[in-house]
């Protein structure tokens, strides 16, 4: 499933640890259901970095273990937010219970340009790694950015 899901290329992505923690505390608190999130911070050249997750109601009627959804009017209001707070926004973070960090064809069919896509694997309530994804908008598929600055097991 995966090689079709994903590129070999990869960018790069900064995390500041007050943005990393308030993910991680959001994801162990939601599980098991998936929670989610909006992702602001700024553009440096073609680097990104990520100073503030802010979590998003997962409006997900029904299981909420395997899925997110966001209300557009959420997505609307983080635009705004980011405008009048002077961020980029930057994507969405979600999480993936007792599950890999790796896009499912869910995520992919939801992804949009530019954005990136943070996933976090929470086993059993706890925190297991985090990776980030972007979309390929010509070829349908995800590539990786590489989170450059944690130690992205703890
Ligand atoms: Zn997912």
């Amino acid at each position: 499933m995966e090689t079709y899901l994903i590129k070999s290329e990869t960018t790069t992505l900064k995390i500041t640890p007050e943005a990393y923690h308030t993910m991680i505390e959001h994801g162990e608190s939601g599980f098991p259901n998936e929670i989610c999130g909006f992702l602001y911070g700024k553009y440096s050249g073609d680097e990104k970095l990520i100073t503030l997750a802010k979590p998003a109601e997962n409006v997900k009627e029904g299981d909420q273990r395997r899925r997110f959804e966001i209300d557009p009017r959420d997505y609307q209001r983080a635009e705004v937010f980011a405008l009048t707070e002077g961020f980029d926004f930057l994507g969405i973070y979600h999480t993936h219970p007792n599950h890999p960090a790796i896009p499912s064809i869910h995520d992919l069919k939801q992804a949009m340009p530019v954005f990136s896509y943070i996933i976090l694997s929470i086993q059993e309530g706890k925190f297991d790694h985090i990776r980030s994804w972007q979309i390929d908008d010509q070829e349908n598929k995800f590539f990786e950015e590489n989170i450059t600055n944690l130690n992205q097991n703890g």
